[in-house]
């Protein structure tokens, strides 16, 4: 009966809308938000959910079940991206939804939040079956997405590739190009220099103002990287850049370690011809958990969700936590790493270049006008430097911690935009 219970504890931690409305009750409350305007801002917009027919390679038909959840509209469009990936869930796209919300408040970019996500796994499907879901998903959500409504772009298990199939998709239907659907679309095809990157910089980016914050030179800065993808192997290669040591990789299927330092560059090279990042001559192989528990001076998660919980958040050893996946700690692992000093650098902060970059390829697109690498950089850093600042100000002068700064920062430009548009009836 205790195990029972204590099980249900704990799919409720894990449980990402759970997380979602605890983090939002909180600032909420703070902010002493009236009932109606919780109300409004607690639920999503408009949820879809959408069963795609596909014809497999074999000839045989499967139904896929996707979902597109608009949290609010009321900054601008909906924006977020689209996963792939067996076990989505309304609910996970529902609280993701909410914190693009959130995260492009936080960075003040002038859209809503969105999220899409659709129920499948990439590692069985082919590149064939994996367009022809994607152009039937775009297809039945035709009619809820467009530049000026909801724009897509990549998350976990979806890429540029993925993004082309939706532009074009939409195009065909609209029987005009319409580069601006989508962003993180490839470079050629109206994307924007820089984007791939933007995520990991602007985890860089805030990284280092912390670092800043802490007198900590960037030599003296051990990084401990979890999920060495896209965000996580360009974080991690950024930060080397700056100076810092990254001392420990770990990845779904193993983790090394090395307190002198890891090649970057090399790890990648090692992993592109083996599949793995273990087994790498310059480092240890080493317990995936055991890695994330060693000392460092800045944890970045850069997977998933439910990373650091209440099972093992007394056990991190992390000076900073740099949230480069979106909902990667739960609520109940906030209150211990808030007791044990580590300073939070939250997700809806710590990941918010890669939406900006994306707003900065919607400009460029809707201009038909695109900008050389340095001035998407310089204008990420900008974004990202101010709202660091903005956020931990916001902390010190409420007396609250960076994640709940966050929040009231994002929940308040979110409601007063609700209120000077008013309540259309
Ligand atoms: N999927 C990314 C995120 O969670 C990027 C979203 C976007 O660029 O719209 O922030």
């Amino acid at each position: 009966m205790i195990a029972e219970t204590q099980a249900a504890g704990l799919d409720r931690e894990l449980n990402p809308w759970i997380s979602a409305e605890a983090r939002f009750n909180q600032a909420a409350g703070r902010l002493a938000l009236d009932e109606g305007m919780r109300k409004m801002l607690s639920l999503p917009a408009r949820e879809v959910t959408v069963h795609v027919p596909v014809t497999l390679d074999d000839g045989r038909l499967e139904v896929f079940t996707g979902y597109r959840v608009q949290h609010s509209i009321a900054r601008g469009p909906a924006k977020g991206g689209i996963r792939y990936a067996p076990d989505v869930t309304l609910d996970e796209v529902r609280a993701l939804a909410s914190w693009m919300t959130w995260k492009c408040a936080v960075v003040n970019i002038p859209y809503g939040g969105g999220k899409g996500g659709v129920i499948c796994d990439p590692s069985i499907l082919s590149e064939f079956e994996l367009e022809r879901i994607t152009r039937r998903y775009t297809a039945e959500l035709i009619d809820v997405i467009g530049p000026e409504v909801d724009i897509p772009a990549p998350d976990i298990n979806t890429n540029e590739r993925t993004m082309a199939w939706i532009m074009d998709t939409y195009s065909m239907h609209k029987r005009q190009n319409v580069t601006a659907v989508v962003t993180g679309k490839p470079l050629n095809l109206g994307g924007s220099r820089g984007r791939p990157e933007a995520t990991g910089r602007g985890c860089s980016f805030v990284t280092r103002e912390a670092l800043k914050l802490f007198g900590i030179a960037p030599s003296d800065a051990r990084i401990v990287v979890q999920g060495f993808g896209n965000v996580g192997g360009m974080g991690a290669r950024l930060l080397a850049a700056m100076g810092c040591r990254i001392v420990g990789v770990i990845e779904y299927d193993g983790a090394v370690y090395n307190d002198h330092g890891i090649d970057v560059e090399k790890l990648m090279a090692h992993r592109r011809s083996t599949g793995s990042i273990t087994e790498f001559g310059e480092a240890e192989d080493m317990d995936r958990d055991e890695a994330l528990y060693m000392p460092c001076e800045v944890l970045l998660p850069a997977a998933k969700e439910n990373i650091v919980t209440s099972l093992n958040a007394h056990r991190i050893r992390a000076r900073v936590l740099c949230e480069g996946a979106n909902g990667p700690t739960t609520p109940p692992a906030d209150a211990v790493l808030r007791e044990n000093g580590v300073f939070v650098i939250p997700d809806i902060l710590a990941n918010a270049g890669g939406v900006t970059v994306s707003y900065f390829e919607w400009v460029q697109d809707r201009q038909g006008y695109f900008w050389n690498e340095q001035l998407v950089n310089d204008r990420l850093e900008e974004i990202m430097v101010n709202s660091f600042h903005d956020v931990v100000r916001y902390s010190a002068q409420h007396d609250v911690d960076n994640r709940t700064a966050a929040y009231m920062l994002a929940l308040d430009r979110v409601q007063f935009a609700i209120k000077i548009r008013g309540i259309y009836a």
